[in-house]
């Protein structure tokens, strides 16, 4: 459901052709706050349906994201400017992710029985996940659906209400979203969707719900965080990257370039897990940015059915771009593919910067645009220590001739996901965590991982008999210590032998 109890609105317009998409309002502090007051009711009574019910209904609504496919994934277009193919792809996605965490939140955070332990024997130990209550989650608009679903649709199977916030590029998506769930739910707000500018952002950071799903750029969940710290409100923070690819010897070249390509470029480069910076090493460079060039050089951005990529969605990104471009050539730096004049309003031509100074913002600050930073390296080592130099450890990809040194490499790699002889292969299995480290956040969304991110552990134990001598009572003598401590030393005195 969308709520609307404002008069001021704003206008979501499509970035490739100007026009207004929809107009919508902007949600201010007083009716964010009372979209979680509604969410509040509404968490207890969907807490209270149960796991299996619960199940049932995020079935039906993961149901009525598929028959709407084609209208979601037409609105992502309109909203995005990504071609319509790259947004059905999104929903597709989705849904998986969705369908995964319907299925699994029982089995994931349901009450199992563990072992209590020598000392607490005659203990029933019992660990289950409870909803935290209300989750806001804010969302950007380069994957508008897909990643504020990685929050949602793991916070409501864990068995919370949802309030969603998504950027102001993309508030329709957020809108739809809302009416489809209430499909499968009509009973309560479970999720509700407000819209509005940064400002309501900052007034769901401060309304204490139980839990922020940040994802966006790390200066603004640094505020999110600030804000939240006032009222102690936990968060999850998805920012940004600067992603590294790294071509090794024996790799399959084709295969490499084809993925750096598709990595770097599709949605215009606007995905924050893409490919920014390539790795080569010496003995396969000449030929990796051979079959890289052609690659880039045969796409085209548009808005049309054709067009390989759409526009750069948020004008002001534009003018990063611009800048690092720039800066790299500058510095030095050759454009093997494009230049300064690949942008042309809203477009950006692909662009393959070679030679560019490790310390130059092409290298070190997220451009989000279709461009690329190639570097020749004297071995996989040297790949991985510029791989590892970013501030942001998001996610990044190794091809190589090597099982055992990709995976070495993977493992070594600074990063929450590393996908090897594939990019971004890790946010399609839904059983696998996704979110980084360092300046790319906190926190994981996907998998057991984002479930558990969504509830909190509760530890009981039920104690089934008495054990003579205990020593928990003021009634314990010398020798029932006594007999604790040595069992102590026959337990966990010994010297372990390699
Ligand atoms: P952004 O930080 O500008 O905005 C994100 C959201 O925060 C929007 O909904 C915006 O309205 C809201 N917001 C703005 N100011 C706020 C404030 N003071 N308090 C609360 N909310 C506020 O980011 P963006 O431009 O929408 O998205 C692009 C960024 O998101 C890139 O850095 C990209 O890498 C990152 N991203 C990360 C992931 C991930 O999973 N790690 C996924 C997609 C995008």
């Amino acid at each position: 459901m969308s709520v609307a109890t404002e008069n001021t609105t704003f206008t979501s317009l499509n970035p490739a052709t100007g026009e207004v998409v929809a107009e919508h309002p902007v949600h201010d502090d007083k009716a964010v706050a009372e979209a979680v007051a509604r969410a509040r009711e509404a968490a207890e009574w969907w807490r209270d349906l149960g796991w299996k019910e619960r199940r049932l209904r995020l079935l039906n609504f993961k149901g009525a994201l598929t028959r709407s496919l084609q209208r979601m994934a037409r609105l992502i277009h309109e909203e995005t400017g990504k071609t319509l193919q790259d947004a059905q792809l999104e929903v597709v996605a989705t849904i998986t992710h969705l369908d995964w965490a319907a299925r699994h939140a029982h089995k994931v955070l349901g009450p199992r029985s563990v072992f209590p332990g020598v000392a607490a024997i005659n203990h029933k130990a019992t660990l289950e996940y409870h909803p935290l209550g209300v989750i806001g989650v804010i969302g950007p608009w380069n994957y508008p659906l897909f990643t504020p679903m990685g929050s949602i649709g793991y916070a409501l199977a864990a068995g919370n209400a949802v309030v969603f916030k998504p950027s102001e590029f993309t508030p329709g998506v957020g809108v739809l979203l809302a009416e489809l769930f209430a499909v499968a739910v009509p009973e309560r707000p479970v999720l509700q969707t407000v819209t509005g500018l940064g400002a309501t952002g900052a007034a769901l950071s401060r309304a204490e719900v139980d839990k922020i799903a940040f994802t966006g750029s790390a200066p603004t969940a640094k505020k999110v965080m600030a804000a939240c710290a006032e009222s102690l409100t936990p968060i999850v923070a998805e920012c940004g990257g600067k992603d590294a690819l790294i071509v090794d010897t024996g790799a399959d070249l084709e295969a490499a370039a084809d993925a750096a390509v598709w990595g770097a470029m599709s949605n215009a480069g606007q995905t924050c897990a893409g490919v920014e910076r390539i790795y080569v090493v010496e003995d396969v460079y000449d030929e990796f940015l051979a079959r890289l060039t052609e690659k880039a050089r045969g796409l085209r951005p548009g808005f049309d059915r054709e067009a390989d990529y759409g526009p750069v969605t948020m004008p002001g990104q534009l003018e990063i771009i611009e800048r690092h471009i720039k800066d790299a050539l500058d510095r030095g730096a050759t454009a093997v593919v494009g230049g300064l004049e690949s942008v042309r309003r809203p477009y950006v031509e692909p662009v393959i910067l070679t030679d560019v100074p490790e310390d130059s913002a092409a290298v070190c600050e997220e451009t989000f645009g279709p461009t690329i930073t190639v570097q020749k390296v004297k071995d996989a080592e040297e790949a991985l220590a510029k791989a590892n130099q970013s501030s942001y450890a998001l996610a990044g990809a190794i091809f190589s001739g090597s099982r055992s040194r990709a995976m070495d490499l993977a493992r070594r790699m600074r990063s929450g996901m590393t996908s090897i002889n594939a990019v971004l292969a890790f946010a399609f299995v839904p059983a696998l965590p996704f979110g980084g480290v360092g300046e790319s956040g906190f926190g994981r969304i996907h998998g057991a991982d984002g479930l558990r991110e969504f509830a909190s552990p509760k530890a009981i134990t039920r104690q089934r008999f008495a054990l003579p001598g205990s020593v928990v009572t003021f009634s314990r003598t010398e020798k029932d210590l006594s007999r604790v401590l040595q069992l102590m030393n026959i337990l966990h005195a010994k010297q372990h032998k390699r």
